[in-house]
């Protein structure tokens, strides 16, 4: 199972990201935390000027529990392993924060991810 000192680190570097702030959860009750890679050696860490680099988002339940978002191989057949991690982690990614985003500009407290449509982007890159 994951834990968030896992889910924490930086998905290139593997170092802990710095905490950038929490969402709730819309769908259940939880958090999503915010993090940033702050290495600069990192290809995610900050840039000449920046005081932080790209970040991430991690779900975290009420419970404590990291949901697993991972699909099984045989969705994506025509990809390789290093592939569908970097294609789905980077799908995920965008629709979070797209769902972060729409949230905050609507003035709601609550983020819906919808992990449904997250897999059918996914095998639509797969070519599936
Ligand atoms: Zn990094």
């Amino acid at each position: 199972m994951t834990t968030l000192e896992e889910a924490r680190r930086c998905p290139h570097c593997k170092q802990p990201g710095a905490p950038q702030g929490t969402r709730p959860l819309g769908n259940r009750d939880g958090h999503i935390h915010i993090f940033a890679c702050m290495n600069t050696r990192c290809r995610w860490g900050p840039q000449p000027g920046d005081d932080r680099g790209e970040t991430w988002l991690v779900q975290q339940l009420a419970d404590g529990t990291i949901p697993e978002r991972h699909k099984g191989e045989k969705d994506f057949p025509s990809l390789s392993p290093d592939q569908k991690s970097m294609a789905q982690r980077t799908l995920e990614q965008i629709r979070i924060e797209e769902e972060v985003e729409r949230a905050g500009l609507a003035g709601k407290t609550s983020v819906e991810v919808d992990e449904q449509a997250i897999s059918d982007d996914i095998r639509r890159i797969a070519g599936d």
